[in-house]
């Protein structure tokens, strides 16, 4: 049963999100064929920040799908706010996805602290859609601690969850294969805006919406002199530019004084991160004893890649190559570290040069760390440790999304190819039909108009459409 979500009387249209949330899916009547073409039409791509396109990784056979809801950098606040206003559409989604995996097993992980949506999503389990609590630490929403908090199996370095029979996606997507099931595309997203501003909230708005509007959303940012992230505060970047338009996966907007410690620390150059490397590592190891990928046994030693920059002698490519494992979590940064260095800068750069130059890793999964349990990060800690516990405040969902006049759609918003514009300026197009194509053969995902109106500009990254056609 295949639904074809870009046709003129789209259920899209004139159908509010409860109504949208109240429509039933006939999972029996779909085939796990369907149910992948359902989400490659409707352009659905992991919400967790790769955007790796959702349809491909329908396409493998599993054991265990783990919803990850753990949300776990600081200040963010919209997954566990769906999963309590969406339950039954949460667990729609898993049970979707395990029809087309094959999977016997799903676990919706989440926070204790998140007790709203543990209690909406209670009635919804059974003996094969299953809760599991995770502790308040960090990272824990890192998909390869998620899999080893929730299932006990670890992702060998350099692998993916598949390669131990896992499928991981986050809440958000998973709310997206119920909707692409039901007839509506990918057009919005919801994330939080939180922080120095003057409304700190939830929103959901149309993508391509600029990042100007979202924040007069949230009563703009208190006093002239803050620096904005886009993302979360321990893996966001800083943003400048208001008019970048919202995508698939933006993950957060905060704003923070300019002189926060850690907008001061996201504005080092590279240069400066090195010489201090250079000039203050003790080589306590403390960053490698916090490093999460080196608690569950990856071969990531952050103290032995500073040493390796430090004394170009001593880094041998094996040793150089294990860069390519880091997470790019930010413990060994903002807490372990008593120096300030930052290891995960270091490993970044590492990064970039060995792909320029088709480095690939190649090493073994180890032995986990008897102590790790004890080494965990409590996301109170972290949060004083980052000085952001004035910060810390209650971002509800707003109750409606957002209209925007206009919108600029990227037709790269997820891993693979751009999408192919296949409309054209002063062509009249309506909310979800698709205005880029995954080209021939490529992996991509479909882009589609967030807003009824007139296209007003195409190029090959954007599209851009004004509603009813009315430039600003
Ligand atoms: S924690 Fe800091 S000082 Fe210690 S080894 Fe790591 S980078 Fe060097
Ligand atoms: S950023 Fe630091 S702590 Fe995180 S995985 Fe990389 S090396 Fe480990």
């Amino acid at each position: 049963m295949d639904i074809n979500v870009d046709v003129k009387d789209s259920k899209i249209n004139g159908c509010d999100a409860a109504g949208r949330a109240n429509l039933r899916i006939d999972i029996q009547a779909l085939s796990a064929e369907d149910i992948r073409r359902n989400v490659k039409n409707a352009g659905v791509v992991g919400a967790g920040g790769a955007g790796f396109p959702t349809h491909v990784k329908l396409s493998a056979q599993a054991e265990i799908v783990v919803v990850n809801g753990a949300e776990c950098e600081p200040l963010l606040k919209t997954d566990q706010q769906l999963a309590a206003k969406y339950a039954e559409e949460v667990v729609q989604g898993l049970q979707l996805e395990l029809k087309a995996t094959g999977a016997k097993m799903g676990i919706i992980a989440l926070k204790e602290k998140y007790s709203a949506a543990i209690a909406a999503l209670r009635p919804y389990l059974t003996e094969t859609v299953q809760l599991k609590i995770l502790p308040d630490i960090y990272p824990a929403g890192d998909e390869v601690f998620t899999i080893w908090f929730t299932t006990g199996r670890r992702v060998p370095p350099g692998g993916i969850p598949l390669d131990i029979g896992v499928v991981v996606n986050n809440l958000q997507t998973l709310l997206n294969i119920a909707r692409a099931n039901k007839g509506f595309p990918v057009t919005t997203r919801t994330f939080t805006v939180t922080g120095a501003v003057n409304r700190p909230l939830t929103v959901t708005v149309p993508i391509g919406t600029s990042l100007q509007e979202v924040l007069a959303l949230a009563g703009g940012g208190r006093g002239d002199d803050l620096a904005y992230i886009l993302g979360g505060p321990m893996m966001g970047n800083l943003v400048a530019d208001f008019t970048t338009p919202v995508t698939k996966t933006t993950g957060g907007l905060i704003a923070l004084p300019q002189d926060h410690p850690l907008i001061q620390r996201k504005q080092m150059p590279l240069e400066s991160v090195l010489k201090i490397a250079r000039t203050v590592c003790e080589q306590c190891s403390f960053c490698t004893e916090l490093c999460p990928r080196h608690m569950i046994g990856h071969e990531l030693a952050p103290h032995r890649l500073i040493r390796a920059v430090n004394y170009k002698a001593m880094g041998d490519l094996a040793t150089l190559s294990t860069a390519l494992i880091c997470s790019e979590c930010g413990v060994c940064e903002v807490y372990a570290c008593p120096v300030g260095i930052s290891p995960m800068r270091v490993n970044r750069a590492l990064k970039s040069e060995l792909r320029s130059q088709g480095v690939k890793y190649q090493g073994e999964l180890g032995r986990e760390d008897p102590m790790a349990q004890y080494r965990l990060i409590p996301s109170s800690r972290l949060m004083d440790r980052l000085n952001l516990r004035m910060w810390y405040k209650e971002a509800p969902l707003a109750a409606e999304p957002y209209e925007p006049v206009e919108v600029t759609l990227k037709l790269q918003q997820h891993i693979g190819a751009p999408a192919l514009p296949v409309v054209q300026v002063g062509e009249t197009v309506h909310l979800g039909q698709v205005v880029g194509e995954i080209p021939e053969g490529a992996l991509g995902a479909r882009v589609h108009a967030s807003l009824a109106g007139v296209v007003l500009k195409v190029t090959p990254q954007s599209i851009t459409i004004g509603k009813g056609g009315a430039a600003t």
